[in-house]
C-alpha cells in the first residue's frame, strides 16, 4: 500500500460527510471532525490566538476563525479539496513516512482502528522548529462518547441535520476537469490499489495551470486565484522568522509547494515551469505579505509571538534599515508616473493603494490604481479628468492589442500586456 494511500483512507471520513443511507451527516465524519478539532487546537497557533484557520472548503484554510464557526463550517460543508495532510494545523509531509501518526476517526460501526492519536511532532525530525513540543499529550484511549464540548455542538446543530449542499464535495466531476483530476490520481496511486481508492472521492475544485491559459486554464501573472491560493499556502505554514524567501527552509519551500500540488494541476511538461513560477510568486507574496506587517507594525494572527519578536528585532538593526531605505527610494522612483494623484488624494494614498495591490500580486499598474482611487462600485468615475483618462487608456489598448501578433487564435485581453506595457500607455495618455 502506498504512503499516500494510507492517509486516503485513514482521513477517507473527510470527505464522506453525508451518510448515504440516512442522507445525513454521517457518525464517521463526527468523529472525525471531533478528531480532527482536538489535533488542531493542540497547534501552536490556537493556543496562541484562540484561533484556527478554517479549512472548510469555501474559506480553504484563508481565515482565522473561532473554534465554533471552524465546526460550524465543516459541519455544514465539509473539507476543502485534497486537504489529506493538515499542513496549516500543524501537521507536516514527513507524516506520509510515519502512518502510524495519521489521526483517523474512529469507525462508528466500533471498529477501533491500527492508527492512533499521536502528537505528530515526536516524529518530526526534519521539523527545526518543532522542539518545544515533545509530550505525546494524546490518551492512548481516546474517548468513544463524544465530549461535553461535542454533546454541546451536536445539539445546537441537530437542527441543522439538512446538508446544504446535498452530496456536496463528493459529486463526481464532470467534463474536461474530471478527466484532470482522474489523472491526478492516477499519478500517484499505484494499480494494485485502484480498488481501494475507488471509495475516494475524487475532488472536483482542482484547477489546471497552463501559460496559454486555454480552457479556462490559470496562471501565475496577475491571477488573484493562483495569488490567493499562494498567500493561504504561507499564512498556514508559516513556522519560522521568515523575514526574507532566503530565511525559508527548503524543507518548508518544498511543502508549499506540495501544497500547491493540491489545488492546481498541469502537464508533467510544464513542471519545472511551475516550479519556477511558484518560487517566483511565493517569494514575491511573502516579501509583500511580511512587509505590509511590518510597515502596519501590528503583528498580524498567522505570525507566531516568537516568530515576531525575531522578525522585529532584525528590522531594528542597520542592515535592515538600509536595505529597507533603498526599496523605498526605487519604489518612489517608479511612481513618478503617477502625476494625476498628487493633485487629489495625495501620493502618499495613491503609495499605500499600489502597495497593497503589489502584496496581493495584484495588478499594480498606474491605471489600475487610478481605477482602484477613482472609480465606483457602479464604474462612474469620481471626477472628469479620472474618467477621460481611463476612456482614453482603453481605447490605446484595443489600438495595442489588435497591433499583436494573435498566436493562438484567441482573443487577447489587457492581461496580455506586461505591467511595462500598460504603465508606457497610461503616461502616453496622460501627456
Ligand atoms: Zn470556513
Amino acid at each position: 500500500m502506498s504512503l499516500n494511500n494510507d492517509i486516503k483512507i485513514a482521513r477517507k471520513w473527510m470527505y464522506e460527510r453525508i451518510d448515504g443511507s440516512t442522507n445525513q451527516v454521517s457518525e464517521t465524519f463526527c468523529q472525525g471532525l471531533e478528531s480532527f478539532m482536538e489535533f488542531a487546537k493542540k497547534q501552536p497557533l490556537f493556543l496562541e490566538n484562540g484561533k484556527l484557520f478554517c479549512p472548510c472548503y469555501k474559506c480553504d484554510n484563508g481565515r482565522l476563525l473561532e473554534e465554533k464557526s471552524v465546526w460550524s463550517h465543516l459541519y455544514n460543508r465539509s473539507f476543502t479539496c485534497n486537504y489529506w495532510v493538515w499542513i496549516s494545523h500543524g501537521e507536516n509531509y514527513n507524516i506520509l513516512n510515519n502512518p502510524e501518526n495519521i489521526i483517523a476517526s474512529e469507525d462508528a460501526s466500533g471498529f477501533d482502528s491500527q492508527t492512533k492519536t499521536v502528537n505528530p511532532y515526536v516524529s518530526m525530525v526534519s521539523d527545526a522548529y518543532a522542539d518545544g513540543n515533545q509530550e505525546t499529550s494524546f490518551d492512548e484511549n481516546m474517548e468513544q462518547e463524544p465530549n461535553a464540548e461535542a454533546k454541546r455542538f451536536y445539539n445546537i446543530l441537530d437542527a441543522a441535520k439538512h446538508p446544504i449542499y446535498g452530496t456536496g464535495p463528493t459529486t463526481q466531476p464532470s467534463g474536461s476537469q474530471a478527466a484532470g483530476a482522474q489523472r491526478h490520481v492516477a499519478n500517484h496511486e499505484p494499480v494494485e490499489n485502484r480498488e481501494e481508492v475507488a471509495h475516494v472521492p475524487v475532488q472536483h475544485d482542482v484547477r489546471v495551470l497552463h501559460p496559454a491559459r486555454q480552457n479556462g486554464a490559470k496562471w501565475f501573472k496577475n491571477n488573484t486565484e493562483v495569488s490567493t491560493c499562494v498567500r493561504k499556502i504561507i499564512e498556514g505554514c508559516f513556522r519560522g522568522p521568515w523575514y526574507s524567501w532566503k530565511k525559508v527552509p527548503p524543507f518548508y519551500k518544498d511543502a508549499w509547494f506540495s501544497t500547491f500540488q493540491t489545488k492546481f494541476e498541469w502537464d508533467a511538461s510544464i513542471e519545472n515551469l511551475v516550479k519556477e513560477n511558484f518560487d517566483q510568486l511565493a517569494a514575491t507574496r511573502l516579501k509583500g505579505m511580511v512587509s505590509l506587517a511590518k510597515s502596519n507594525g501590528e503583528k498580524p494572527d498567522w505570525i507566531l509571538s516568537d516568530y515576531w519578536r525575531v522578525m522585529s528585532e532584525y528590522w531594528r538593526t542597520s542592515k535592515a534599515k538600509d536595505k529597507s531605505e533603498k526599496a523605498r527610494a526605487s519604489r518612489l522612483s517608479r511612481r513618478d508616473g503617477l502625476g494625476v494623484h498628487r493633485h487629489r488624494a495625495g501620493s502618499r494614498s495613491y503609495a499605500k493603494v499600489q502597495d497593497v495591490l503589489e502584496a496581493n500580486n495584484e495588478d499594480s499598474s498606474f491605471i489600475a490604481v487610478l481605477k482602484k482611487t477613482h472609480q465606483k462600485s457602479d464604474g462612474t468615475y469620481v471626477d472628469e479628468r479620472a474618467r477621460l483618462i481611463a476612456e482614453k487608456f482603453d481605447e490605446c489598448v484595443q489600438e495595442r492589442l489588435s497591433e499583436m501578433e494573435n498566436s493562438n487564435g484567441e482573443d487577447l485581453t489587457i492581461d496580455n500586456l506586461t505591467l511595462e506595457e500598460k504603465n508606457e500607455i497610461y503616461s502616453k495618455v496622460r501627456a
